[in-house]
């Protein structure tokens, strides 16, 4: 069955009717690269860099920074890096005495929060992210945003650490994208205005969907309802992809239901430009995406989102999927 799948892997991501996918991956580790090309990875669309930080007892370094950075660029077969500035807090966690502990982590002071709060420790990251951007196609985006302002103060620290760069003659590149992850509700609902901002979105559906169902991602006893096809998260996704493309941006998704076949045709439907998953999943999507049509996507998805219920939704997209495929 590998051996079929992976027939699939290295052709594109193109529906019968001709629209394309970008196929990233997402990794933890930089060990995981060989594995992803080997899967079809095109690109990286995210890169946890939180676990650099894990289990360690000291900050890292700039130089350390860089070291795993300049190894995720300029690979041969992986056409971009998206690099994710840390996310540290909520599920994340680390020894870290900066990161106390919380009622409410997922609510806490994690991620970009945290780093607006640690602005010196961020620029470290930021620094080394920025160099490496000399060696290849860079993109690098930020968790947690929950509004405009922290957009905007972000992008004022990363300005402030590129023209230090320049100042100093440090070699980077000239097109590094800036990309926001759309993973708090009210980042989705203003995503019209947070798409002038950026270059880039990039639906993080784990979170999303955890803080549209107020459902604890990591809580067994209400796994049941974390539900990716609730049509409270497929109508903000929707919103989510209009507004970017309104404002001419491109819209991927890193979350675990980008990886998921049995949603293939609804994120079809949803137009994203790049889906980011495990590598080990990247051969089954593409085979599906290769035998499937953008219109029939389309229909899929407008006859849902008429579907009252997560139920109902859930019923029809699974039979469609199983006569289909
Ligand atoms: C997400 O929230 O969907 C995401 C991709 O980020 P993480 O799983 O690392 O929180
Ligand atoms: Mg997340």
């Amino acid at each position: 069955v590998q051996e079929d799948f992976l027939k699939y892997a290295h052709l594109p991501a193109r529906t019968k009717d001709s629209y394309q996918v970008d196929i990233g991956c997402n990794i933890e580790f930089l060990e995981e690269i060989p594995s992803a090309i080997v899967h079809g990875a095109e690109g990286i669309g995210l890169y946890r860099t939180e676990f650099i930080y894990i289990n360690r007892d000291h900050l890292p370094t700039e130089e350390e920074h860089f070291t795993h950075y300049r190894q995720v660029v300029g690979i041969e077969g992986l056409a971009w890096a998206t690099i994710r500035t840390f996310d540290l807090g909520g599920d994340k966690f680390t020894s870290d005495p900066k990161l106390a502990k919380e009622m409410n982590p997922q609510l806490g002071l994690r991620a970009i929060r945290f780093c607006l709060k640690e602005v010196e420790q961020f620029k470290v990251q930021l620094r080394a992210i920025i160099r490496a951007s000399a060696f290849g196609k860079l993109r690098i985006m930020f968790p947690m945003v929950s509004g405009i302002e922290e957009i905007r103060e972000a992008k004022r620290i990363f300005n402030d650490v590129m023209r230090d760069l320049i100042e100093e003659d440090v070699p980077i590149g000239r097109d590094i994208e800036i990309g926001v992850m759309i993973e708090v509700p009210s980042a989705g609902i203003v995503a019209e205005e947070l798409a002038r901002e950026v270059d880039f979105f990039s639906i993080g559906t784990n979170d999303l969907i955890q803080y549209v169902l107020a459902i604890d991602r990591i809580n067994e006893r209400v796994g049941y309802l974390y539900e990716p096809l609730h049509p409270a998260v497929l109508r903000l996704i929707r919103h989510i992809t209009r507004a970017g493309h309104s404002n001419g941006i491109r819209v991927a998704m890193c979350g675990e239901m980008a990886g998921e076949p049995v949603y293939a045709l609804i994120l079809l439907g949803l137009e994203l430009d790049e889906l980011s998953m495990n590598p080990l999943g990247i051969p089954r999507m593409k085979k599906i995406i290769q035998n499937s049509t953008l219109q029939e996507s389309r229909e899929l998805l407008d006859k849902v989102l008429k579907l009252h219920s997560a139920t109902e939704i859930r019923d029809y997209v699974e039979h469609y999927m199983r006569q289909r495929f």
